[in-house]
């Protein structure tokens, strides 16, 4: 065999399929963004003043442990500071419990409709994906165990679940952690935890703090601050360590650090858009549901639209696009072509959407 003429990626690389991020409208275009599920309130006016302060100083590093987030999130969550990690968004976290969990020979377990960037990050690390059927868009903890071997190392769950916006309830995450050999890790993915209105969900914390073998991974991008890329993680002291030795050692910026500490604290803030969102998600799903269009119950900060095939979901896609409403195709990231993920916004895109879908659907 010859040598290779170019530097060769290691295995696994060159069969990721790149992540497609949500699209945006043209530069200076009138259009509004729901591909992306990001806050319709704007940031948090404390969490924007934070970072204005740490701006005034961008000559100095950063604090590498991002101290002063993790003490606001300590206080307001009531844990030890020391249980949490912080990264350049919560995807930075990811890519390093990949990193230190999976490697050439391994298995990760998700749900077929699990957050398209867990194939990435295992495939990155030298490890095979094994996807699960779902029952009706919800992750089944029975299929999950079912799925595991000898070379399983990694669970991955989102929890609420994006693109579906469907949950598993508190009962279920810890049947489905009891059914797991201690030496996987279950990575609980709480993105949308901030969103949940279902009384029979928990946030992983508790499991992750009891547990030697659970990490809960959490944004700040769903909640106003998706440009500031902050993301924080908790798990037991061994993982918090191993994680600690490999990531940057200023994975989080300063200004993102302080913004993210004020926006912990912006009880009100948090509470605001919680509550605008739980209006609008009942109301759109209440609006759109009827015998052509099916809206998949969601507990985020979006919602999956089911159409009767791919082409009414491309039709709809197209129709919302020319009156400057551009959502999420999931086609091509996840396989569910009859559908479009659509972001919380604020009131009038939630009635302007609602307006052109259902004059679609009386015309075919
Ligand atoms: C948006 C999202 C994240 C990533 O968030 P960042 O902190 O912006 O990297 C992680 N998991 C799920 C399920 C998400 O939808």
């Amino acid at each position: 065999m010859s040598a290779p003429q170019r530097p060769i990626p290691q295995p696994g690389i060159l069969d990721i399929a790149p992540y497609l991020p949500g699209k945006s409208g043209a530069p200076g275009s009138q259009t509004i963004k729901l591909s992306a599920n990001e806050s319709p309130l704007g940031a948090s006016p404390k969490a924007l003043a934070a970072m204005l302060e740490g701006a005034a100083k961008l000559e100095i590093y950063p604090e590498g442990s991002s101290r002063v987030l993790r003490e606001a999130l300590g206080e307001v969550h009531g844990i030890d500071p020391n249980a949490i990690v912080c990264g350049n968004g919560s995807d930075d976290l990811l890519h390093l419990l990949a990193q230190t969990y999976l490697g050439i020979g391994d298995e990760a377990v998700m749900n077929r409709f699990g957050f398209s960037v867990y194939p990435i990050i295992t495939k990155a690390a030298g490890a095979e994906i094994v996807m699960v059927d779902e029952v009706d868009y919800t992750a089944n903890v029975d299929a999950l165990l079912a799925a595991v071997t000898e070379r399983t190392k990694v669970i991955w769950l989102a929890n609420p679940n994006n693109p579906t916006g469907t949950y598993l309830s508190a009962a279920e995450v810890r049947r489905l952690h009891a059914g797991l050999r201690p030496d996987i890790l279950l990575v609980i993915d709480n993105a949308y935890a901030e969103y949940v209105t279902a009384a029979d969900f928990e946030v992983g914390l508790d499991l992750a703090l009891a547990s030697e073998n659970v990490v809960m991974v959490r944004t700040f991008s769903k909640m106003g601050l998706a440009a500031a890329r902050i993301g924080w993680m908790v798990g037991p002291a061994h993982i918090v360590d191993a994680i600690n030795r490999i990531r940057g050692p200023f994975n989080v910026n300063l200004p993102a650090q302080m913004a993210g500490a004020a926006a912990t604290r912006d009880l009100e803030f948090n509470d605001r858009l919680k509550t605008h969102n739980a209006h609008w998600r009942d109301w759109l799903t209440a609006e759109l549901s009827g015998n052509r269009i099916r809206v998949v119950p969601s507990q985020a900060n979006f919602v999956m639209v089911l159409f009767e095939s791919p082409e009414t979901a491309a039709a709809a896609f197209a129709a919302l696009a020319d009156a400057g409403y551009i959502v999420r195709e999931i086609g091509a990231s996840y396989g569910i072509d009859n559908g479009l993920r659509i972001s919380i916004g604020s009131e009038d895109a939630m009635r302007g959407v609602a307006r052109v879908l259902k004059s679609m659907d009386q015309t075919q």
